[in-house]
């Protein structure tokens, strides 16, 4: 299809671009074997996703004590990732959709929908400092700039290639505004996967220095695999979902573990 092609050149000429996008802390690959584990593990040890739905007085309360409990000792990792923007607010949106993600601003957004499948104030502070990760990991400004990028040049390819075959102004328009949505979502998905799991490492971070158990918190992650049908396509697009990220985070709790001062490394180029 016409409209895919141009968006991948949109990506490819993201990538190629110093500046767009790349992460700074990373750990070592999951390699299929392990993932594959991981999978038969998780399905053997319990299949169901049991739900544990609470009060939205509950949920505010647990959201508020966990946030305060999260951004004490995050000032450290802030000024290991270089970042000025370490001010975090939590908002829980009262609705059913399954999902959590964090805005411009410090701004979290956690879902009911979300909140319900997990059981331990670890769990949710799990889901809390992964979103807080990609503020402090500068993610949602890469990813607007990439968005925006993606969809310029979407934009323009379609609408050029539109105006050279002749087409009327009324269908050049339609190209190029369709040209722009399908490089906005490329630009978006280009690198997502790696800031996912840069936000994961992070998050590992965050927590320890929360003084949360990593043990318990980790269960998130199991429950993030099994829900990867249900939660909402934008969580689905952007997360890597599944026995990767669950291993993933084992190795993550590994590093932290070893980390003398408890903050992670930048990963060499
Ligand atoms: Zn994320």
């Amino acid at each position: 299809m016409r409209g895919s092609h141009i968006a991948c050149l949109a990506v490819v000429s993201c990538l190629a671009l110093p500046g767009c996008g790349g992460t700074a802390f990373m750990l070592p690959p999951v390699t299929d074997h392990e993932a594959l584990v991981a999978a038969k593990e998780i399905e053997a040890a319990d299949p169901t996703l049991p739900k544990f739905s609470r009060s939205d007085a509950y949920y505010r309360e647990a959201i508020r004590r966990l946030g305060v409990q999260l951004t004490a000792g995050v000032a450290a990792v802030c000024a290991r990732a270089d970042t000025e923007e370490c001010r975090f607010m939590f908002h829980y949106v009262d609705d059913d959709e399954v999902n959590a993600f964090a805005d411009e601003g410090g701004d979290i957004y956690l879902h009911r929908g979300m909140l319900e499948y997990l059981e331990t104030d670890e769990e949710i502070a799990a889901v809390m400092a992964h979103e807080m990760s990609h503020q402090i990991a500068d993610h949602v400004y890469e990813t607007r700039s990439s968005v925006l990028l993606g969809a310029v040049l979407g934009g323009l390819l379609m609408g050029g290639i539109a105006a050279v075959g002749g087409a009327p102004p009324e269908a050049t328009e339609d190209w190029t505004t369709m040209g722009m949505q399908h490089g906005a979502r490329a630009g978006q998905l280009a690198f997502s996967k790696e800031q996912e799991r840069e936000a994961d490492l992070l998050a590992a971070y965050v927590l320890a220095r929360a003084d949360f158990d990593l043990e318990r918190a980790g269960r998130t992650f199991e429950v993030l695999a099994k829900l990867n049908g249900v939660a909402t396509s934008s969580w689905n697009d952007t997360h890597p979902a599944g026995a990767e990220r669950v291993v993933a985070w084992r190795k993550a709790v590994a590093e932290v573990e070893a980390s003398p001062d408890k903050l992670p490394n930048i990963a060499a180029d």
